[in-house]
């Protein structure tokens, strides 16, 4: 992790879109960050899909309803739309590490949610999702993993690299919800460190990735975490939602 004054001085600070002036490692200014679409209520209480309108309390949506998912619940701060969207992709594919900050000042967003604030004794310790070494290695960092780093440091919450994917798979976009859960099962083990010790054994995770999809990568890491590492629960936090 790099300081932010060594990015100050390696990338003058200044605002992804407008351009403007910005101090201690923040590429987003207020204005711009106004722009983006936070997710509110009322949404889906399982994979925080928003919707329009006013919904019942407890609601579920039809695609979580009867649904057998391993994560208590997913919470996604920001629909990966417009701006949102242009932001991660210019850290994930780009490589643009420095924007690691503000990204995970905008998942922090998501403490709003009482479900999330609520959870202090024990606190919530952060998991980020992995990648496959290959992929890692071609993208050099895991995206998860520095937004759930720097998101651990200012919340002062523990961090364990819980997780490693043993399987590489091919993208899950085309594939239909059952056949993607198939492609997923046994993508993920707990790193031995943590098979040896069981640092998260009853403790409540907060999963953290960049963006909630279809909620299957998801679902198979909260399998893993509840079932091999004896985790309490397992929530979810990404910084987008698609
Ligand atoms: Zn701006
Ligand atoms: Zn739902």
């Amino acid at each position: 992790m790099i300081p932010a004054r060594w990015l100050d001085y390696l990338y003058p600070p200044s605002c992804h879109f407008c351009d403007a002036p910005l101090r201690k490692g923040r590429y987003l200014c207020d204005a711009c960050r106004a722009k983006l679409h936070p997710i509110a209520t009322p949404f889906c209480l399982r994979c925080g899909m928003p919707f329009d309108g006013a919904l019942p309390d407890h609601f579920e949506c039809h695609q979580c309803r009867g649904q057998d998912l391993s994560f208590e619940f997913a919470r996604a701060a920001y629909l990966a739309r417009d701006e949102a969207r242009e932001l991660m992709h210019s850290f994930k594919y780009e490589k643009q590490l420095h924007l690691h900050r503000d990204l995970a000042s905008l998942a922090a967003d998501a403490w709003d949610d009482p479900r999330l604030a609520t959870q202090t004794a024990p606190p919530w310790t952060l998991v980020p999702v992995p990648l496959h070494w290959r992929r890692k290695q071609w993208r050099w960092f895991n995206q998860a993993e520095e937004i759930a780093r720097t998101l651990a440091r200012e919340r002062n919450l523990p961090l364990v690299k819980a997780l490693r994917r043993v399987r590489y798979t091919t993208q899950q976009t085309r594939l239909h919800r059952r056949a993607r859960l198939e492609n997923l099962r046994g993508a993920f083990r707990l790193a031995r460190r943590v098979a040896r010790r069981q640092p998260l054994r009853g403790k409540p995770v907060l999963l953290i990735d960049d963006v909630f999809t279809t909620g299957s990568t998801a679902n198979e890491c909260a399998r893993v975490l509840k079932a091999e590492a004896g985790a309490e629960k397992v929530v979810v936090l990404t910084v987008l939602r698609g």
